[in-house]
């Protein structure tokens, strides 16, 4: 669920990674973005991921990303055969919010990530100077989407639960000093109980709610299988507000 718009009707904007950040984009309408003439395709090796970019660098850098979060899932002994698209872009679908970075579209199974150049102008990310390590980042979340679409046991799962998990590949597969100055900014976040990890906390907040994500995760007495809870849809549920 973005900050900045209403809640209304689950309609295409599901969610938003943060004012900086990274969305996931509801089965419906997704207006494709221009896509550059020179662009080439890239298998990332090791995944069912096809990076298309006009940069070869960018799909490099993002196929760590992508093989990143494939590694994360088959440690969870979830994996999936279905090919799945990353699209290089100058810009997003024009549904997903300006200050988005990257988004992921169940309908086609398709993902979109900025260019770096574009990535770039943005200066900073996750509160941390842009860099190529942390466009990586990117591309291990926005896949880390894709798989969990791929590979849930539950449909849709809730907003909450698909942020959480793409929150913590993401941060799991970050190097470490990033993710220590990432956690380091946000030394209060944290989640005490499954019951506050919530659409509305993440709404408000989606970078301290992926820092508390992980954080929870972390002190899990069995971090895999409650992620695998979650892909199942055994927790962190839809909720309802009256
Ligand atoms: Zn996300």
């Amino acid at each position: 669920m973005l900050p900045f718009h209403p809640r209304p009707m689950r309609v295409a904007l599901q969610a938003s990674f943060a004012a900086t950040l990274l969305a996931a984009i509801d089965s419906t309408g997704v207006a494709e973005p221009p896509r550059d003439a020179s662009t080439a395709s890239l298998a990332c090796a090791a995944t069912t991921v096809i990076v298309r970019s006009a940069e070869a660098g960018d799909a490099e850098d993002l196929c760590r990303g992508a093989a990143a979060a494939t590694v994360f899932f088959r440690a969870l002994g979830r994996s999936t055969d279905t090919p799945l698209a990353l699209d290089v872009v100058e810009q997003l679908p024009l549904d997903v919010d300006r200050r988005a970075v990257g988004c992921f579209s169940r309908r086609n199974l398709r993902a979109y990530v900025l260019t770096y150049a574009a990535f770039g102008s943005r200066q900073t990310w996750l509160g941390l100077p842009v860099s190529r390590e942390l466009y990586t980042s990117v591309g291990a979340h926005e896949v880390a989407h894709a798989l969990t679409a791929c590979t849930a046991a539950a449909h849709p799962l809730s907003v909450q639960a698909t942020e959480y998990i793409a929150s913590v590949v993401m941060f799991g597969t970050m190097h470490t000093p990033s993710r220590d100055a990432v956690l380091a900014l946000y030394p209060e976040a944290d989640f005490a109980s499954d019951w506050d990890i919530t659409d509305v906390a993440y709404g408000l907040d989606p970078v301290r709610f992926g820092v508390g994500a992980y954080r929870h995760f972390l002190r899990e007495p069995d971090p895999a299988s409650f992620l695998r809870s979650v892909l199942d849809g055994g927790v962190l549920g839809e909720r309802f507000h009256y």
